[in-house]
């Protein structure tokens, strides 16, 4: 599903934001705690986005759930056509992350919903003290790992390699856990399971049509695997199989927007460090145009360089917001003749160090350090 975080700035502060569900990305379905965002602790994905979302409402963001399908580029304002309406933008932000990968192996597609799964702190609960398996070793599969040793019997990591591609902390704390074993140099060729049709509605439940719904029950029952030194191959009974084999970057509704990185398939291209993309209004940020670190915190970096990026842009071609940008005269005024100065009690302040570029609400903000 193609996910698009819009943000349609007049000033630093007055900005449209659409999202389509799942809000949140990659950061939602993490059910551990975030390790590797400076200054927090103890605290789980879904609540840093929580915060975040707050945050961004009390500056005023209007957040739309709606599914973008395509971006007219040919005028201006952008047009961008969601599955219900069709905004208009003179700046876009494209931050629509990265979608999970599939291992497209016989039996994976077929029981999906009964066993098959790529969310851990989604669809984990449903297996409480069950075998499962996690298949990968990146970040994401310690993770889910982790999440399932909380409640799962047991869990297994099954990793092609002989070594973890994770980072070191996490690598660590589920080879060490009690309840997770890993296999190694091992290939997940099958999903095997069972199809149960269900028994037939009661007598008298006939007209009842809702009862037809779920006759089909189906449940992961094992997975086949190869071991890739000695070609041994093997069953192993579970009862699940969640899949965390890395991601894929959500553009394939930017194709003939904007251009595409040569050496890295599906991940936007941006020119030097910014977040500029090849067509002039359209920004990129977070795991859309990060094929290397793709880290929260280095995708929150990213979104605010886009800000600047595309507030900059808008001052340029001249398209700030009228309101803003009165505000902000008024407010230089009296920060001249000093009377916001006493009340503030003076102090460094950033948006005066810019210049005065970034104008609007914010800049009465007073960063002191
Ligand atoms: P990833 O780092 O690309 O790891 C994918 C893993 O799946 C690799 O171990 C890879 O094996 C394996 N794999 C890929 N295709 C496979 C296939 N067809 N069959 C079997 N195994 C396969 O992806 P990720 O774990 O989703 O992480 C993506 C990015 O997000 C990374 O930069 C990661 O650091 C970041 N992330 C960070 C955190 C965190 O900091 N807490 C959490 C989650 C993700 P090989 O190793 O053999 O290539």
């Amino acid at each position: 599903m193609a996910l698009l975080e819009l943000y349609s700035f007049h000033s630093i502060c007055f900005f449209q934001l659409v999202v389509a569900p799942p809000m949140g990305g990659q950061l939602q379905g993490k059910g551990v705690d975030v390790e590797n965002y400076p200054g927090l602790a103890n605290v789980t994905g879904p609540e840093v986005v929580a915060a975040m979302r707050e945050q961004a409402a009390s500056f005023g963001a209007v957040f739309e759930c709606e599914e973008v399908i395509k971006i007219d580029s040919t005028q201006r304002p952008f047009k961008v056509y969601t599955n219900s309406s069709v905004i208009e933008t003179h700046a876009i932000i494209v931050a629509t992350g990265a979608e999970s990968n599939w291992m497209n192996i016989p039996g994976e597609y077929e029981m999906r919903g009964g066993g098959v799964s790529s969310c851990a702190i989604c669809d984990g609960a449903a297996f409480y003290q069950k075998d499962v398996v996690v298949i990968g070793g990146g970040d994401s599969a310690m993770e889910e790992a982790l999440v399932l040793a909380r409640t799962s019997k047991s869990v297994t990591v099954i990793h092609r390699r002989d070594k973890f591609r994770a980072s070191n902390v996490l690598a660590l704390r589920v080879m060490e856990h009690p309840h997770i074993k890993i296999k190694w140099n091992t290939v997940v060729k099958k999903i095997i399971g069972e199809k149960v049709v269900a028994e037939q509605a009661e007598e008298g439940d006939e007209d009842d049509a809702s009862l037809d719904l779920d006759q089909e029950k189906k449940f992961v029952t094992g997975v086949v695997l190869t071991n890739s030194e000695t070609g041994e191959e093997s069953t192993l009974a579970t009862s699940a199989v969640f899949v965390a084999i890395g991601h894929t970057p959500t553009t394939s509704f930017m194709v003939d927007v904007v251009e595409f990185d040569q050496e890295h398939t599906g991940y936007i291209k941006t020119v030097e460090t910014s977040t500029k993309t090849s067509l002039a209004g359209i920004f990129a940020a977070g795991d859309v145009s990060d094929a290397i670190y793709r880290q929260a915190v280095t995708s929150a970096g990213s979104g605010a360089a886009a800000a600047l990026d595309a507030e900059r842009w808008l001052s340029e071609e001249g398209l700030g917001n009228e309101q803003a940008e009165f505000e902000a005269e008024l407010l230089a005024e009296l920060m001249a003749d000093g009377s916001m100065d006493e009340k503030a009690g003076g102090g460094y302040n950033a948006y005066d160090d810019a210049g005065g570029r970034m104008t609007g609400v914010k800049e009465s903000t007073r960063v002191e350090f």
